[in-house]
């Protein structure tokens, strides 16, 4: 498994990615909608698993409850 995306990795600063989407910038985000995580955006890999790949974090995993600027919802 591969380790997690840290909240201060450049990228994870850069795209607003949270482990919590509770904890979503929603001031600087205003996109931000709530019920939106990783586990229901069309980029997560990991099915209904806690944790998987995103396209935007290579070699790492994001959490299922996360949430990131780059959010789209799953069709
Ligand atoms: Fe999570 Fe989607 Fe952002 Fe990837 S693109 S970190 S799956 S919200």
């Amino acid at each position: 498994q591969a380790a997690m995306v840290d909240e201060n990795d450049a990228q994870a600063k850069a795209l607003g990615y949270v482990a919590d989407a509770a904890k979503a910038d929603k001031t600087k985000y205003k996109q931000f909608a709530a019920g939106q995580h990783c586990g229901n955006c069309a980029l997560y890999q990991g099915g209904a698993a806690p944790a998987g790949k995103c396209a935007l974090f290579p070699g790492k995993e994001v959490a299922n409850k996360g949430w990131c600027s780059a959010y789209a919802k799953k069709a």
